[in-house]
């Protein structure tokens, strides 16, 4: 394959794809990962958007193998914060000038629907931010009511494309479940967004290539292209890490398939020009999604960077990640 003429294509094929990803000699990585810079600039504008993460809870009824949320894993520590500190920091960060907010929490049905209405409809009240949901598969008429109440996007990760992969990751679920829930979301107007992990174990360049064809076919408003990462205390803690690299490519072909579509690095930044952040927001990326939890809702719920636990509130850790956006030379959306 000619890569010029692929770099310029409207629409890739899986194995144009699958070609992208495993490219090797140098110039052609550069080539690839300028072109979907060039995309990301085109479509999306210069600036970096920050939508602040508040996780509440990591209580989780699934047990997904890679996730230190899952059930088994008694030696985490579990917290949930109450809805008052959850609407009392969605207003800190508004106040910090971030106009998007995700709360995520595992499975938690502690959150009943009335709770999880309550909370959105404190937040819409209190503030003008673009409120997105990320609580793990709910049923159709929790989602329907918390759109009532004002939410504005929900994520749900399909994390593989491969059905077999995910009924093995994910205790015998379906994807295709997953799937329907999407298309859902969407009909009863909620934005959606998806994402994918690279690295899983089992997975092959094929199934990153159906991931990204996936996001297109759903048409998502933002994806999330995460590394995968061994937790602790699951089934994967002694598998490898996800690949660096593959991730960078991953986040540009997903640029040169779905051109205006928000895609996010899904790094907990120390500074952003390290190579991972850094690199993908050159690569195609436009936002991050930091996790802006205040610190002291237990012991297992500080930040780490560089290994150490880190006390840093959400004002402090927001302020950071301005300065690092700053210092890219790229603007705050
Ligand atoms: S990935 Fe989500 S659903 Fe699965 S264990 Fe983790 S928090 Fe729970």
């Amino acid at each position: 394959m000619i890569l010029d003429e692929l770099l310029n294509k409207d629409k890739l094929s899986k194995e144009e794809i699958i070609f992208l990803l495993n490219l090797n000699g140098r110039k052609d990585k550069e080539k690839f990962f300028a072109r979907a810079d060039e995309l990301r600039l085109a479509d999306c504008g210069d600036g970096i958007e920050i939508r602040g993460i508040v996780k509440f809870s990591n209580y989780c009824n699934q047990n997904c193998l890679y996730c230190s949320y899952r059930e088994d894993n008694y030696k985490l520590a579990r917290y949930r914060m109450s809805p008052d500190e959850i609407i009392h920091t969605a207003q800190t960060i508004s106040n910090l000038g971030i106009g998007k907010i995700i709360l995520q929490s595992g499975e938690d049905h502690f959150f009943d629907t009335d709770i999880i209405a309550y909370i959105i409809f404190q937040i819409k009240q209190l503030t003008k931010v673009n409120l997105t949901l990320s609580l793990g598969e709910r049923r159709f008429d929790e989602y329907r009511t918390w759109k009532i109440a004002g939410a504005d996007r929900y994520i749900l990760k399909h994390k593989t494309a491969n059905p077999n992969h995910y009924a093995e990751y994910h205790a015998g679920g379906k994807l295709a479940d997953r799937i329907s829930q999407l298309r859902f979301l969407k009909t009863i107007g909620y934005q959606i967004g998806s994402g994918n992990i690279v690295g899983l174990p089992l997975q092959t360049i094929e199934d990153i290539a159906d991931d990204i064809l996936l996001f297109d076919e759903l048409k998502t408003d933002v994806i999330t292209i995460g590394q995968f990462i061994p937790s602790l205390n699951t089934p994967y803690q002694k598998k490898t890490s996800g690949d660096p690299e593959l991730l960078q490519k991953t986040i540009a072909a997903a640029r040169l398939v779905m051109k205006n579509t928000h895609i996010s690095i899904s790094a907990e930044p120390d500074s952003l020009d390290e190579v991972y952040g850094g690199t993908g927001l050159y690569s195609g990326a436009d936002v991050i999604m930091p996790d802006l939890t205040p610190p002291d809702q237990n012991e297992n719920h500080r930040f780490f960077r560089r290994g150490k636990k880190i006390d840093e509130g959400t004002i402090e850790k927001t302020v950071r990640i301005q300065k690092s956006i700053a210092a890219l030379g790229r603007k705050i959306v």
